[in-house]
């Protein structure tokens, strides 16, 4: 019996329903809202995949991983994997991490070029080594030598068309210096997200997973593309174990999607699961992260005119319970998390910090 488990709560809002095992597990996938919506041509979407695997006994990583796989090789999602907006460069550079509670193992890959499956490339790091984290042409290395097929490009016609508009705007700003290029290319960035020729969802965008199984077993991954057009090499939260992912085998998962580096500081998701080893529901553990990432902002290039975090951020959050959250800093009507549990798959609203939707002026 966990010590979260001897807290004894009752099942709460967000709770699906129960297969009661010995650990009165509920199985539960929990995904990013994009893991209810791309099916890369096939009958499920990431959490039903997971959910239906799950049901038939598959390993929980083995599940979420599967699931994830679908959203990689989407090229209608550009946040992640295959058809990911690319960097500066044009080229696509993608993280991945991925944690197996039980097992105590855990793994990310960073700026991995040439696979459209970084979950896989993290999955096999966690299976076949000790170590933790590979990064550049040392992971791609690594996945070429384990038969990985290594591709020149990634980018799909629509993530490369995107990135050539990008360039082409950026073509007017006349400096070469790194920093001020780099506020250019955000304040461009802004501009075609404002214009609509980018969806929000994938200019920030990434999948989280995590699923829980009837015997309370808990795995989490998440995948991303990372921030459109950044500087070649930036890494966000998603490859970083207890930024972008953490998953504690007797308390529960979180991960993030949206402003990776307000993450990196915070390291929310650890800090959401310590929240929840002390006894916290997943939302009002996620309301608390979110909390310290608005504490945290204080350089003004980061707020809006009333002093807010001007960037967005959400967490998938679920315990060992099965009971589940989705939270963001700003809400609306595109800010959901998806949920696939023994009734089906469904897209939630998030629990928000500020209920009003995000303003897109400033330049994170
Ligand atoms: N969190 C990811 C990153 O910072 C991107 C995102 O989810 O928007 O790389």
């Amino acid at each position: 019996m966990t010590a979260h488990d001897a807290a004894g709560r009752r099942p709460a809002e967000g709770g699906s329903p129960g297969i009661v095992t010995g650990r009165q597990a509920r199985p539960v996938v929990v995904a990013s809202a994009n893991g209810n919506q791309f099916r890369n041509g096939g009958p499920l979407t990431c959490v039903e995949q997971a959910f239906a695997l799950l049901a038939g006994g598959a390993d929980p990583l083995d599940a979420v991983i599967a699931g994830v796989n679908i959203v990689e090789l989407d090229p209608g999602d550009s946040s992640v994997g295959y058809g990911g907006l690319p960097n500066a460069d044009g080229v696509v550079q993608l993280d991945a991490s991925c944690m197996h509670g039980p097992r105590r193992r855990a793994a990310g890959v960073v700026a991995l070029e040439g696979v459209r499956t970084p979950s896989l490339v993290a999955r096999a790091l966690l299976e076949r080594t000790n170590h933790r984290m590979l990064a550049g042409a040392g992971a791609q290395a690594f996945a070429r030598a384990i038969g990985f097929p290594i591709e020149d490009d990634l980018n799909s016609p629509r993530s490369r068309g995107l990135w050539l508009e990008w360039k082409r705007r950026m073509a007017a700003i006349e400096t070469a210096d790194p920093i001020a290029r780099m506020e250019a290319g955000y304040r461009v960035g802004q501009q075609m997200l404002v214009e609509g020729l980018i969806d929000v969802n994938h200019y920030y965008g990434t999948i989280n997973c995590s699923a829980v199984n009837a015997r309370g077993e808990i795995c989490g991954v998440t995948t991303t593309s990372g921030l459109a057009w950044k500087i070649p090499g930036r890494v966000g939260d998603s490859p970083v174990l207890g930024a972008g992912l953490y998953v504690d085998g007797e308390v529960g998962a979180a991960g993030s999607t949206g402003h990776g580096e307000s993450n990196l500081y915070a390291l929310s998701s650890f800090l959401i699961v310590e929240e929840m080893r002390r006894g916290a529901h997943p939302k009002d553990a996620g309301l608390e992260a979110l909390r310290r990432v608005r504490a945290n902002t204080v350089d003004p290039a980061l707020l809006d005119a009333q002093g807010r975090p001007a960037f967005n951020v959400k967490y998938y959050i679920v315990n060992a319970r099965g009971e589940h959250a989705g939270v963001a800093m700003y809400g609306g009507p595109q800010v959901n998390y998806a949920v696939c549990t023994g009734h089906g798959a469904e897209t939630r609203p998030c629990e928000a910090l500020f209920d009003e939707e995000l303003t897109l002026t400033a330049a994170p």
